[in-house]
């Protein structure tokens, strides 16, 4: 691929790191106590080629919450386990045009026309992981992030962690309703603890780009070489990160990028182009719709510099 060489990734991550890194739009998100403290400078961008080459730039070593990034690699786990029909059958894989935590959304279909990327769907993902105990749950989503982002030692935020268990209500009564309709099959207050934790894993830019460049290839980590999904489920994650991975931005997101991305609260924003890379980018403030502004930003330049729309064959 001709765009696609050393020398022009980096220039097109050092462009898009300078021409946004005075931008002052957007702020942390506040209805998670923990968040509105994170320092909204941290800046940082991470590319990994299919050829597990790392380039980056910026503060890509702070951690931030991953918050709901985290739905895209519980929702590969539950395609290995039950398969990829599983999550159709289960919740849906449509996008809601809501915000992530609509709780009308669910009431329009009884949670039936949802998708694992949005919190009712989500939290009926992790449902979904298969384990005798709490703890067997927890270990296997943890360990899987990390084989994802090739590191052993990912932690939870323990600050973020108790900040959202204090807080999420909301996503409580969500599993309730989840519940109350026959799509969490267990207990919805467990399968929301888990989830919440799930969220509160520290992830930097380059983690966050290294799980990302898995997805671009094919399941394989291209860092360190280990298969993680099955090549045939891929698309299927891609497709519902294409549809619903910016929640109801999710359409102007794919106008601009044809990347399917995923964003969290946190400030995290990963985008794959499928056979080339995995990008992410760390930065806390916020759009409306809960999105990264710079992320949104630098990653759409740098896709446009790097021919990373898989929609164009030019
Ligand atoms: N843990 C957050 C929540 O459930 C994740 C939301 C997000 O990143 N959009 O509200």
């Amino acid at each position: 691929d001709s765009k696609l060489t050393p020398d022009n990734i980096n220039a097109a991550l050092k462009k898009a790191y300078d021409d946004y890194k005075g931008l002052k739009e957007g702020k942390n998100a506040d209805y998670i106590p923990a968040l509105a403290k994170v320092d909204s400078n941290i800046y940082g961008i991470a590319l990994v080629t299919v050829d597990g080459k790392i380039y980056t730039v910026g503060d890509v070593k702070s951690e931030v919450a991953i918050e709901s990034i985290s739905k895209v690699f519980t929702m590969a786990k539950v395609m290995e386990e039950s398969g990829v029909e599983s999550l159709p059958h289960n919740m849906g894989v449509d996008a809601t045009g809501q915000v992530f935590n609509s709780i009308y959304a669910i009431e329009q279909h009884k949670g039936a026309e949802m998708n694992p990327l949005v919190n009712a769907g989500a939290i009926t993902t992790t449902s979904m992981v298969k384990g005798k105990s709490y703890d067997e749950i927890w270990n296997k989503i943890l360990n899987y992030y990390g084989e994802f982002a090739g590191r052993s030692d990912l932690k939870v935020i323990e600050d973020v962690y108790k900040s959202e268990a204090d807080t999420n209500q909301r996503n409580q009564a969500i599993a309730y309703l989840m519940y109350a309709y026959g799509h969490i099959k267990g207990d919805p207050m467990q399968a929301t603890d888990i989830y919440t934790r799930q969220c509160s894993v520290g992830v930097s830019a380059k983690d966050l780009a290294v799980m990302a460049s898995t997805l671009a290839n094919a399941g394989v980590n291209p860092v360190t070489g280990k298969t993680l999904m099955k090549a045939d489920d891929v698309p299927e994650a891609l497709a519902v990160m294409a549809t619903a991975g910016l929640y109801d931005d999710a359409g102007k997101w794919l106008y601009a990028t044809g990347l399917p991305g995923k964003s969290g609260v946190g400030g995290g924003l990963i985008a794959v182009s499928p056979g080339k890379f995995g990008i992410a980018v760390v930065s806390p403030p916020l759009d409306e719709a809960g999105n990264s502004v710079r992320g949104q930003k630098a990653i759409t330049d740098i896709s446009a510099a790097l021919g990373g729309n898989p929609y164009s064959v030019q």
